[in-house]
C-alpha cells in the first residue's frame, strides 16, 4: 500500500521515533507547528476516523495514553498541550493514515484555524 505512514512504520522512510510497540508508533512531525509537535499513529493502516469500528476502541485509547506519556516525558504536561486528529479534506487531513497530533511548548489558540 502506498501510504507514507505505513512506510514510516515499516522503516522504509526515516523518522525520529519517540516510542514504538506492537500497536502504535510515535514520531516527530517533519514540519512542526509548535516547539513540541509529534504524531502518534496505529501501526495498522486505518485511512480516516470514518473507518474506525468498535474493534478499534482499544487501539484508539492507546493512542491517547501514549500521547500523554510522551507529553509527560517531554515536559509539556503541566503547562498543557493540544491533541488534534484531522478527518478528511475539510478537517485538514493530508496523510490518509489516522494520526494524533500532539502540540505543545507555546500557548494554543481557540478556535483552531
Ligand atoms: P494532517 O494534515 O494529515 O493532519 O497531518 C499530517 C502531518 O504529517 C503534518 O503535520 C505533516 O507535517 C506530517 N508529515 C508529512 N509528511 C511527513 C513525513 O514524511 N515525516 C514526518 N515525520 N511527518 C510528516
Amino acid at each position: 500500500m502506498d501510504c507514507l505512514f505505513c512506510k514510516i512504520t515499516n522503516g522504509d522512510i526515516p523518522a525520529t521515533i519517540l516510542y514504538e510497540d506492537d500497536d502504535v508508533i510515535a514520531f516527530e512531525d517533519i514540519m512542526p507547528q509548535a516547539p513540541t509537535h509529534f504524531l502518534v499513529i496505529p501501526k495498522r493502516h486505518i485511512s480516516t476516523l470514518n473507518d474506525l469500528t468498535d474493534e478499534d476502541a482499544p487501539a484508539i485509547g492507546k493512542l491517547q495514553i501514549t500521547a500523554a506519556k510522551i507529553a509527560k516525558q517531554k515536559g509539556i504536561s503541566d503547562a498543557g498541550y493540544r491533541v488534534a486528529m484531522n478527518c478528511n479534506e475539510m478537517g485538514g487531513q493530508t496523510v490518509y493514515h489516522i494520526h494524533m497530533h500532539v502540540l505543545g511548548g507555546r500557548p494554543m489558540t481557540w478556535p483552531p484555524g
